[in-house]
């Protein structure tokens, strides 16, 4: 027995982390080991973000099931995973409009207006909102499995990263065609990434819920029909109000 020179909890021999502080028991006092604790540190951060993220757009519903059968340190954690992402996500929005204004589309002053504040303010607070109601819908959908609402809302966070990722990529390919001349591959592109999205969505459902291909498909029609709806009338609640100032 020894004690923890961190936090002085008593150690059993065995124990290489303090079970209180986390802190290594063996410390190593070489110089030596301050460039590996820096890589370590480095390194493992690293590949903790290429762990969290490529799922995201390769392996439908894998996050959610990761965290639901308690494995969870070796990936970023579920919320601050999807904050990381939507801030990049509507940083590149905001970037890629504030281009296409320069280029000289002040025709239609209004519309143009109204669509900058939707997408560099508001489209990303009104997420906020979405993402809760996509949650509720799913639990709706899934009511006769009487999960709780955690993992519906953990499934939302997800996929709802997965969504924005995918946008990031779009926007970034979609900016090199456009660099390229290459406009007629954007359209196909763009096309591609909703058919490849809707495919997710439905794989992660299947994934999650493990219902028959039948049942998960019309459960994915609903679901998609009734967010699509929200999604158009929560942007025509927006319009209106920007009309009346
Ligand atoms: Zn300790």
């Amino acid at each position: 027995m020894k004690n923890c020179p961190n936090c002085t909890e008593t150690l059993s021999k065995t124990f290489t982390f303090c079970p209180t502080c986390g802190q290594e028991t063996q410390l190593d006092h070489s110089v030596a080991s301050l460039l590996t604790q820096f890589l370590n540190d480095y390194f493992t951060f690293d590949s903790k973000i290429i762990r969290s993220v490529l799922p995201l757009i390769l392996k439908p519903a894998f996050l959610t099931t990761e965290y639901l059968k308690g494995r969870r340190v070796q990936y970023i954690a579920p919320l601050r995973l999807f904050i990381f992402i939507s801030l990049i996500f509507f940083l590149l929005i905001s970037w890629s409009n504030s281009g296409n204004v320069n280029a000289g589309e002040q025709v239609n002053g209004f519309n143009n207006a109204f669509w900058n504040r939707f997408f560099d303010s508001w489209l990303p607070k009104l997420f906020f909102v979405l993402l809760p109601l996509f949650a509720l819908l799913i639990s709706m959908l899934y009511r006769r499995q009487k999960r709780g609402m955690m993992p519906h809302f953990l499934f939302a966070l997800h996929f709802h990263s997965s969504l924005f990722f995918m946008g990031i990529i779009y926007i970034v390919v979609s900016y090199v065609f456009g660099k390229l001349q290459w406009l007629i591959f954007n359209q196909v592109f763009l096309g591609l990434c909703g058919l490849y999205l809707a495919y997710y969505l439905w794989k992660s459902l299947r994934r999650m819920y493990g219902e028959s291909r039948l049942k998960t498909s019309w459960k994915f029609i609903t679901l998609c029909s009734l967010y699509t709806i929200l999604l158009v009338a929560s942007t025509f609640v927006l319009l209106l109000f920007s009309y009346n100032y």
